[in-house]
């Protein structure tokens, strides 16, 4: 029997990054999978490899303006995609495509049988917007996978928890007022870095009110504020019983990275993920879908993701 895990990992993926000098480079996949094979974590799952998302699967999430503004930049090959972050180059609609198709990849096979989890190291791409790029973002996986649940198998009341040091701000605004949408977010808070936005307070709009939790903690804190915070968020989580959790497993709020200023250890990212797990297998019928996001430090993305992909395998 195959294993219950699925890893979604390849060459094509391995190419999302931009060019020389960017945080977001293209060696991550490699760093994280040397270390998982190091672990022996390759053996313990089914490999999948990527695809490019079709036309129509990622317009379940974005508009056909952002595709068509993101098709001719990838043609010019330069430029930029948003107000100055995320640069253009040549080809970046098929690589951006990649991600988001193989997420709708990781998601069929769960919904088919084949697999029961994912994780995908190179996705998770949590600052996209329906009708625009933003913060090395170009197409928003997450909201494609949403959406698929949505359209394609009618699964309504998702579980999304965020745990990138970033406001996952393209999830939590195209959802503000889907009271099915149950989000957990556990980010730096917003009046030091980017995107400025996951403040408490905002905790959904109109019927949805009540349906997301925003955690912002102060620059510095570290494993002991997470798991406090953590607390809550489970709670919050379990209140709402979803049928399926997806996860945002950023490696950025650990210790180090060169964008951020919190100071988690890998503790953070397994028990996230070992508690996911079993919320998964008690309401989900196991069903998760984990994803890399952001972390601009080697040592500690490899780190963060090994921890998640062994909690998960
Ligand atoms: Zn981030």
């Amino acid at each position: 029997m195959a294993a219950e895990t699925l890893l979604l990992v390849g060459d094509e993926l391995g190419r999302y990054g931009f060019p020389t000098g960017h945080p977001l480079g293209s060696d991550r996949q490699g760093a994280f999978l040397a270390s998982a094979v190091a672990k022996g974590l390759d053996k313990r799952v089914q490999v999948g490899t990527p695809r490019l998302a079709t036309r129509e699967e990622l317009q379940r999430f974005h508009s056909r303006e952002h595709l068509h503004w993101v098709e001719i930049r990838s043609r010019i090959g330069e430029g930029y995609l948003d107000y100055g972050d995320t640069p253009a180059f040549p080809g970046c609609y098929e690589v951006a495509s990649t991600v988001a198709g193989t997420a709708v990849e990781g998601l069929e096979r769960i919904m088919a049988g084949e697999a029961v989890r994912t994780f995908q190291p190179i996705g998770g791409l949590h600052h996209a917007r329906r009708s625009r790029a933003a913060g090395f973002c170009v197409f928003n996986d997450l909201g494609v996978v949403i959406d698929s649940l949505r359209k394609r198998f009618g699964v309504a009341r998702i579980g999304y928890v965020d745990i990138d040091v970033h406001h996952g701000d393209g999830i939590y605004y195209p959802y503000e007022s889907d009271p099915d949408l149950i989000v957990v977010d556990v980010h730096e808070d917003g009046n030091f870095i980017f995107p400025g936005t996951g403040h408490a307070h905002e905790s959904g709009a109109n019927d949805a009110e009540g349906t997301k939790l925003n955690l912002p903690l102060p620059p510095g804190a570290g494993d002991r504020e997470f798991f406090a915070a953590w607390e809550r968020g489970l709670a919050h989580l379990r209140r709402f019983k979803p049928q399926f959790l997806i996860l945002q497993a950023g490696a950025d709020g650990l210790r180090g990275d060169p964008l951020a200023d919190l100071r988690y250890t890998p503790a953070v990212h397994a028990r996230v993920a070992r508690d996911l797990r079993k919320l998964a297998d008690e309401q989900c019928q196991g069903r998760l879908m984990a994803f890399g996001g952001g972390g601009y430090e080697l040592a500690n993305l490899a780190a963060a993701w090994t921890a998640v992909l062994g909690e998960l395998a």
